[in-house]
């Protein structure tokens, strides 16, 4: 069945080679107990090597089943070993981190054998060398004579047609031998067993045949088989299952391996973590400072939005015409030259402020197709009617609190910017009142609620205080909190060279104070009467206002909130916060109005005093009939008037037809000074469809930049004088900021690169001490039918395994540091929570330190999975 034909076998040695076997021919039985017996390097264990599969000879044939090898495969040879041939080494070649157990069912996880049977075979076949009691021992807990019985049960747990055993008894003591040399005798009964020893005493007590060999020739043979006429059916399979580890295996061959040496394995990890904690922290603070910019960026730019006006110059355009330079020609050191600016500015003031069509700018908005939504946090609309509150409860009387009066008040005028909540922004304001932005999620991230509930509705407001709960002396006395009369009375007092007296003190409210303050909403319209055909201004009536105020809404202080913590949001402190609605409540209310509704229904007339706006058409000569029968159109006392009149001019001797042409041009030319669309806005009234500004409030900085392609995009559908136009003051002064940052990020990207590239190379370096420490295991895994690939499996499952547990130590460590840095961070910048680690970012961590272990761990895996077997076990 085995048959050796003219074996060769040389090894290069330099440039000369050592011939290890030299034509050697040997025919085996199926069933014999062979002994080979020779001095030290005749070529014993050459002999095994080439018989088991594990070496290639060089020159002859080897015949298995009377079928030549030559044209044997890798996988072929693989194969044979696993089923075939069963390995006994003198120094055992357990592998020293698996139980006995694993020791001897690791052949037939390669031959794909299920774990339940697995098991069974192994405690059988344990039980039959004698060691069923020792299944979970470490080899390095056993005899030599255990540990090689744990050897032959691993090598017949395939039950291999052939047993090849190299010097069995040679590191035994002769007790333990004479016990082995029984147990492989047993074992003979049924297979082919080639044993190398150095013993002629055991080989000729126990062995049926006995071969010498001396300098890799056959000096000897006790019983070459005859000539047999037919073969024996050979109990050697035909076609064998590829030999496969399954990944599983694998992995516990090196987890086990790891554990065994659990101090430097989390040496390994740890060094190999360093990377990923550096990584890790850098991510983490590049994190916490990407979410602070945006938190920055989102407020700032919540404080300062774009804003389209109704009517508008572009500064930008005129201040980035200011730096070109005029005229192209050469300048040298010796003169000076002029950059002409003046024409280009007094082209922009005589075309004068162009007005932008927000009607139908609103509407594209409204349409859903602008794409603004995505861009903005917010978007809030201004309108020029005015917002009158009063209090009445003060226990100074009556208050006007808003437009605010404190001014009027100083001598310095009404300081009001009616029409935009630039007091959000970067004018300052004199306004108390402002409107809040309407995006309630931005609102509630930069302002913390400290009494009360956020305004829920139209008619509920908040009260704005600064971080120590402070507002203003000048909030006070415009809320009526304080006395205004002091203020005024101290004005006086100024103003005449007396030193002013005001009460410095620090005053405090109770919340439930605040809270109870109640105002009073008053439309422009109110503000008129009507008596008989005309409307009258009555702001100036007490006991009309005091009637009008018991009777209009209340406005509710609902909460006071202050900016949230770490929030850097510029809007001033100490004002009152209104919802947008508020103002759409007003203008609704200001429209449906009686006095607008009329002035609306007659536009050529004026509400306030029943003129025409426009002179009627005049002719040259009226009779006293024509003035006669216009005279019957008029109330009774007015007709009355004008007859008087009539009479006043007979007396003085005019003629009727004088009279008649006289009064009648007087009447027909009478006009108001008023004008149709001034009325309206004395009366407060706006056209929601159509404000006067639109702001926008980007979410960042590049959003801003989006927004503005956007409108560069709207305009282009647009003809040249339709064109919207605004100022971008805010992409003037900071549009450098994003530049800076991302320049932080790419020198934070570079140190991630380098700390990568480190912790990997580290890892490759220690996976090939690795490979070099587990050699011998890569020469017994092989001898027993493992393929180059489930030893490159074998490693890249351990690089796995320590990329994985760096990983998730980096991690973990990195968690742990991050509280003693974000305590520096909040001791040195009151930034709280400045560094943390994104839950994403720390699993592609250490999904990336797997791969890079893993691929670090590729070239040390193929290193040994190229090992030579032979070489492999040779070494010590
Ligand atoms: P034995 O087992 O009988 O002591 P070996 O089969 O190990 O002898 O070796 C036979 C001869 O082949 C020796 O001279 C040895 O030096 C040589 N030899 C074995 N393996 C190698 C090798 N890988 N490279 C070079 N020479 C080798
Ligand atoms: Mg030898």
């Amino acid at each position: 069945m085995l048959e050796l034909k003219n074996i060769t076998k040389e090894y290069p040695n330099g440039d000369t080679v050592i011939r290890a076997l030299d034509h050697v021919s040997i025919c085996f039985r199926e069933n014999e107990f062979v002994s080979v017996l020779g001095p030290s390097g005749c070529g014993k264990t050459t002999l095994l090597n080439i018989i088991g599969g594990l070496d290639r000879y060089t020159e002859g044939d080897l015949c298995i089943n009377s079928i030549s090898t030559k044209k044997y495969r890798d996988r072929d040879w693989d194969s044979y070993r696993n089923h075939s041939v069963g390995f006994v080494f003198q120094s055992y070649n357990l592998i020293p981190h698996q139980s006995v157990l694993s020791n001897v069912e690791l052949a037939l996880t390669l031959s794909g054998v299920s774990k339940k049977e697995r098991r069974a075979r192994a405690i059988a076949i344990l039980e039959k060398v004698g060691l069923g009691d020792q299944l979970y021992k470490r080899p390095n807990q056993m005899s030599g004579g255990q540990m090689q019985r744990v050897a032959i049960a691993r090598a017949l747990i395939n039950d291999p047609a052939i047993l090849l055993a190299d010097e069995p008894t040679g590191a035994l003591d002769s007790e333990s031998s004479l016990q082995i040399m029984e147990l492989l005798k047993e074992v003979a009964k049924d297979r082919l067993v080639i044993m190398v020893t150095h013993n002629p005493e055991l080989a000729e007590a126990y062995s049926t045949r006995i071969i010498r060999l001396r300098d890799g020739r056959v000096t000897d043979d006790t019983m070459p088989p005859e000539e047999e006429a037919a073969p024996s059916p050979s109990k050697m399979p035909k076609k064998e299952k590829k030999p496969s580890m399954s990944f599983f295996t694998a992995l516990s061959l090196s987890f086990n391996n790891l554990m065994t040496k659990k101090a430097r394995t989390i040496l390994i990890a740890f060094a190999g973590s360093i990377g990923i904690i550096g990584i890790a922290l850098i991510l983490s603070m590049s994190n916490g400072i990407q979410q602070l910019i945006n938190r920055m960026e989102q407020e700032t730019l919540s404080s300062y939005p774009l804003t389209l006006e109704k009517s508008t110059i572009d500064f930008s355009s005129m201040m980035s015409q200011n730096s070109a330079s005029s005229e192209d020609i050469q300048k040298d050191d010796d003169h000076v030259y002029s950059v002409n600016v003046m024409s280009t500015m007094m082209d922009t003031m005589i075309q004068g402020s162009k007005t932008n069509n927000l009607a139908e700018f609103k509407r594209y908005i409204a349409s859903g197709e602008s794409g603004l939504e995505e861009l903005t946090s917010d978007i809030s609309y201004v309108y020029s009617t005015p917002l009158n509150v009063y209090r009445t409860d003060t226990d100074h009387g009556t208050l006007q609190v808003n437009p605010n009066q404190i001014f009027s008040e100083l001598g310095m005028g009404q300081v009001t910017q009616s029409g935009s909540d630039l007091s959000m922004g970067m004018q300052p304001s004199m306004d108390v009142w402002v409107q809040m932005i309407g995006n309630e999620e931005l609102l509630n991230s930069q302002y913390e609620l400290i009494a009360g509930h956020m305004p829920e509705s139209y008619n509920e407001v908040v009260l704005i205080v600064d971080e120590n709960n402070q507002v203003t002396d000048f909030t006070l006395y415009s809320l009526g909190l304080l006395d205004p009369d002091e203020l005024e009375q101290a004005i006086a007092d100024a103003s005449q060279g007396e030193e002013v007296e005001l009460d410095t003190s620090t005053h405090i409210f109770s919340n439930e104070e605040i809270l109870s303050i109640r105002f009073k909403l008053l439309t422009n319209t109110d503000l008129f009467a009507k008596e008989g055909d005309v409307w009258v201004d009555k702001s100036a009536n007490q006991a009309y206002m005091t009637s009008i105020l018991n009777a209009s809404e209340d406005i509710e202080v609902v909460g006071i909130i202050r900016p949230a913590e770490g929030s850097t949001t510029s809007t001033s402190n100490g004002v009152i916060g209104y919802r947008s609605d508020l103002m759409t409540h007003l203008i609704e209310k200001v429209n449906t109005s009686a006095i607008v509704q009329e002035q609306k229904a007659n536009p050529d007339t004026d509400v306030f005093t029943n003129l025409p706006f426009e002179a009627a058409e005049v002719a040259d000569r009226y009779s006293m009939a024509e003035l006669e029968t216009y005279a019957a159109t008029l109330p009774e006392p007015q007709q009355a008037e004008l007859f008087g009149y009539v009479e006043q001019m007979r007396m003085a001797g005019m003629s009727d037809d004088q009279i008649a042409t006289q009064l009648m041009t007087s009447i027909l030319t009478q006009t108001t000074d008023a004008t149709y669309g001034g009325n309206l806005r004395l009366m407060g009234v706006a056209d929601l469809d159509n404000p006067d500004a639109i702001n926008l409030y980007p979410i960042d900085f590049e959003a801003k930049d989006k927004i503005a392609e956007l409108i560069e995009d709207y305009n282009k559908t647009l003809p040249e004088e339709e064109q919207l136009v605004y100022t971008d003051y805010i992409g003037l002064m900071i549009s450098s900021i994003t530049v800076i940052i991302n320049a932080i990020s790419y020198i934070l990207i570079a140190f991630v690169a380098v700390s990568l590239v480190v912790s990997s190379i580290m890892i490759g370096i220690i996976t090939y001490i690795s490979v070099l420490e587990r050699t011998r295991e890569i020469g017994v895994l092989r001898s027993i039918g493992a393929s180059k690939r489930d030893i490159s499996r074998v490693f890249n499952a351990e690089t796995l395994t320590i990329g994985t547990a760096a990983g998730l130590l980096g991690i973990g460590v990195t968690i742990l540091l991050l509280f003693p840095i974000n305590a520096i961070i909040e001791n040195l910048t009151s930034l709280v929570g400045a560094a943390e680690l994104p839950p994403v970012g720390a699993i592609v961590l250490i999904g990336i330190s797997m791969l890079l272990t893993f691929i670090a761990g590729l070239i040390p895996a193929r290193i040994a999975a190229n090992k030579d077997p032979v070489v492999a076990l040779r070494t010590e």
